[in-house]
């Protein structure tokens, strides 16, 4: 079956309230929905993160869309290794695989979700079938201060998480703070993750890290600058908590990296980071062989990602027990179906052939004037 024309339409959706982390606040998900219509009826989607603007990630995607035109939907690997290698140049001098698997991504999601649809199956089944019953998830704690971050922990502990997510690395003494209330609310047997996003060096890692652990942290993840693997890997060394490699890490060769170097003892990785499905799978695989598991990542994503990236939980067999869980951010997502509200911190499979959503259309529309009103006001702004 062959490929008709890739559309491509940016949307917007806020979030219910700003999301506070060390790179700053974060107010919603700005994404290009990538649309792959074929010669026949079927139709996949995927999502791009528009990041840093959807004009400049929308020119890539447009160039790479002129590469599949034409082509077997069933190609995907050759496709994407061809889109990659012509608006990178991967052996020339312009490669660039992070941002080059963040254009990709959207791409290599519709490819498999078109798959899916031809062949009548769910894609995680297309991926070598559910390795269990159901996706569980972190609750990822929202608010500015420690007291509302305790206040939402203690919501999602009642709603059944086992494990709390929560950034830091936002000052020592907000920190420090920030982790004691969350722990006085969640209690003892809470696990509770903390994410610095890269805002210590090795000295204040030490420093901070011996300060929290009174609290029991069961992990913290990529707690500094994502090029040093010898920093990662000096602070992990020291650390009594578990060091997690999530910005250090974005591909299968990252993988390899930080496992042969033994500098994490988890890896966060997502479709954005692997460029898609099929990319997360082989690093995943690489992660395996080193006894390492994955943490699902999420970003600033629609529905669409939700259901992508949760095939692929269904697929991994070394998948954490405690992934990212980006949904709950939206005001109001995309798709009309599945739901995707947890149950005890759950998902279970999402069996509608190919990735199982249906878009919702007055969401959709509503995404895409919302994109148009706020990047016009912007761009218009004295
Ligand atoms: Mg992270």
């Amino acid at each position: 079956m062959k490929i008709r024309e890739v559309l491509i339409t940016p949307l917007l959706v806020p979030y219910a309230q700003p999301y506070y982390w060390s790179q700053g606040v974060t107010l919603g998900a700005e994404v290009l929905l990538i649309e792959i219509r074929t010669e026949s009826e079927f139709v996949g989607f995927g999502e791009c993160l528009a990041t840093p603007t959807a004009t400049g990630v929308q020119a890539f995607v447009e160039e790479a869309a002129k590469h599949i035109t034409g082509e077997s939907i069933f190609d995907r690997e050759r496709l994407m290794a061809t889109c990659y290698q012509s608006l990178f140049q991967f052996r020339g001098n312009c490669s660039a695989p992070r941002f080059g698997g963040q254009v990709l991504a959207g791409l290599e999601m519709a490819l498999w979700d078109l798959q899916g649809k031809v062949l009548n199956r769910p894609v995680y089944e297309l991926l070598g079938g559910a390795q269990r019953a159901y996706v569980e998830y972190f609750g990822f704690i929202q608010g500015s201060e420690p007291e509302a971050l305790a206040k939402d922990a203690t919501a999602f502990v009642q709603r059944g998480h086992r494990t709390i997510y929560c950034k830091v690395g936002r000052g020592d003494e907000l920190d420090f703070e920030i982790v004691r209330q969350v722990r006085e609310a969640v209690g003892p047997d809470i696990r509770l993750r903390l994410d610095p996003n890269e805002a210590w060096d090795v000295l204040s890692a030490r420093r901070m890290i011996n300060r929290l652990k009174v609290f029991n942290p069961e992990m913290i993840e990529q707690p500094c600058d994502h090029r040093s693997l010898s920093a990662l890997k000096q602070i992990k060394d020291s650390s009594p908590i578990p060091i997690a490699a999530d910005q250090s890490v974005f591909n299968a060769d990252d993988v390899l990296q930080v496992t042969q170097m033994q500098a994490a003892d988890l890896i966060t990785l997502g479709l954005h980071e692997t460029g898609g499905i099929g990319p997360l799978m082989k690093a995943a695989d690489v992660a395996k062989k080193a006894g390492l598991n994955i943490c699902l990542h999420g970003l600033y994503e629609t529905g669409i990602t939700t259901c992508a990236a949760h095939h692929a939980g269904l697929a991994i067999s070394n998948l954490d027990d405690a992934n990212q869980y980006m949904n709950h951010l939206l005001t109001a997502d995309v798709i009309a179906s599945p739901s995707l509200t947890l149950s005890e911190a759950k998902l279970g499979p999402i069996d509608a052939p190919g990735l199982g959503f249906e878009l919702d259309l007055d969401a959709l529309r509503q995404a895409k004037a919302r994109h148009v009103e706020y990047f016009s006001a912007v761009n218009n702004a004295p």
